[in-house]
């Protein structure tokens, strides 16, 4: 199946507009586990998505949050986000996005549309990385010092983590962004806005495949946060996107005890 990337777009993007119609009304916001919020936004997106994805893809596991897949399958699949920034959407804000990724033992086709943003981004491995169509190349020169970092603060951070990372690298950097939204971290990196983001704990595999291909297709570094290679076969994981490897490397020597 060659077009993919097209198929994931009209569904992110039928999704994405479904959903940003009801921002601001009552979306029967309430928590589904401790810390982690879901409303009938949510819900209205799994429907469509789901939905469409059986239509185009009816031989392919899907990976979906409102899914809540214990694990992630052997073979190929799709992994995706109805609603990754449930938080910011559910208190007005517009760090949040519909996101979608196809692994093949790694990311091969990522779609993230932020649609209060108006940002469509696509990528696909060996192709490239692309906003509202228009081809993205990370190219920062900033050293770590210079940098501003993407970082999420919430309560499932340990003590440890809150030390090692975000004490560590608040102090080594120029400022902390926390968007509550992986998926919009990941875009502040391609923009240019952020050098690194690093997701140390609670994210899970349909929060950062899209974005970690996009990244790497636009030139940039995507490694779990001790520096190794992402495996792309677990729910949980953890991220480290960076804009090149001179700013991942001084942020794991930092970060690596
Ligand atoms: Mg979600």
């Amino acid at each position: 199946m060659d077009n993919i990337l097209e198929i994931f777009i009209s569904i992110v993007k039928k999704a994405g507009t479904a959903i940003a119609d009801i921002q601001g009304q009552d979306i029967n916001e309430r928590y589904k586990a401790k810390g982690d919020l879901i409303t009938r936004a949510d819900e209205l997106s799994h429907t469509l998505i789901e939905n469409e994805l059986k239509r185009y893809f009816p031989n392919i596991p899907l990976v979906l949050e409102e899914q809540a897949n214990s694990t992630v399958p052997q073979s190929q699949f799709i992994v995706g986000d109805e609603l990754d920034g449930t938080i910011p959407f559910a208190r007005g804000m517009n760090e949040w996005s519909v996101s979608l990724a196809y692994i093949d033992e790694q990311p091969t086709h990522g779609v993230i549309f932020l649609p209060s943003l108006k940002i469509l981004i696509s990528a696909e491995k060996g192709k490239g990385c692309w906003i509202n169509n228009k081809r993205v190349h990370i190219t920062s020169t900033n050293r770590l010092a210079d940098s501003v970092w993407g970082t999420e603060l919430h309560p499932f951070l340990t003590d440890e983590h809150r030390q090692r990372f975000i004490n560590t690298l608040s102090q080594h950097t120029l400022s902390t962004r926390c968007l509550a939204c992986a998926t919009a971290g990941a875009l502040e990196l391609l923009l240019g806005h952020t050098d690194l983001y690093i997701n140390c704990k609670g994210g899970k595999i349909w929060d950062f495949a899209a974005g970690a291909l996009s990244v790497e297709e636009a030139g940039g570094i995507a490694r779990y946060i001790d520096g190794t290679k992402i495996e792309w076969n677990s729910i949980e994981m953890n991220v480290l996107l960076a804009a090149n490897m001179k700013i991942a490397d001084d942020a794991l020597k930092l970060t690596i005890k």
